[in-house]
C-alpha cells in the first residue's frame, strides 16, 4: 500500500485551508493560549506557550505562539521585537528540551501564499527526518 495519496490528500486539505482562511477574529490558537480548551503545554511562560501540532509532518512538530494575539508576522510591529526573539530562543529551548540534537527546522507561514491557516502568529518546530529543499 503505498501512502503517497493520503500525503496528496493531506497536503490539498491545508493548502485549500490556507487558500480560505482569513485573518481577524478569534483563532483555535487564542483560545489555546487563554486556555480555554485543553491543551497539554510542552512549555508557558508569559510571553508564550508551545504545544504539539495536531496534525505533524514529521515525527517532533510542536508549535510556538505568542500569548499576544499577533495574526501573521507580516503586520509584527517594531514593538514586537522583544517577543519575537524570545519565540526564537524559546523555541530553541523547547527543541533542546525535546532531544532534537541532530537539528531540525523551523516555518512560519505568512498569508495564503506562505500556506497560513491558523492566523495567530506560530513558529513550525519540525525534526525527527531530513528535510527537503525547497519546501512545497
Ligand atoms: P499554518 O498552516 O502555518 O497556519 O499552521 C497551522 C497548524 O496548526 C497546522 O500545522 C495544524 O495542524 C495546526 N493545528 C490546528 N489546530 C490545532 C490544534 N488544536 N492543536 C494543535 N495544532 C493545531
Amino acid at each position: 500500500m503505498t501512502v503517497l495519496p493520503y500525503i496528496l490528500l493531506a497536503m490539498s486539505s491545508e493548502t485549500e485551508k490556507a487558500q480560505t482562511a482569513k485573518p481577524g477574529g478569534d483563532t483555535i490558537f487564542g483560545k489555546i493560549a487563554r486556555k480555554e480548551i485543553p491543551c497539554e503545554f510542552l512549555y508557558e511562560d508569559d510571553q508564550c506557550v508551545a504545544f504539539n501540532d495536531v496534525s505533524p509532518q514529521a515525527p517532533s512538530h510542536f508549535l510556538v505562539i505568542p500569548k499576544k494575539p499577533i495574526t501573521q508576522l507580516s503586520v509584527a510591529e517594531d514593538a514586537d521585537e522583544q517577543l519575537l526573539g524570545h519565540l526564537l530562543l524559546v523555541a530553541k529551548k523547547v527543541a533542546a528540551q525535546c532531544g532534537l540534537k541532530e537539528g531540525y527546522r523551523l516555518v512560519i507561514n505568512d498569508g495564503a501564499l506562505g500556506g497560513q491557516s491558523v492566523y495567530h502568529l506560530h513558529i513550525h518546530v519540525m525534526s525527527g527526518r531530513q528535510m527537503g529543499w525547497p519546501p512545497g
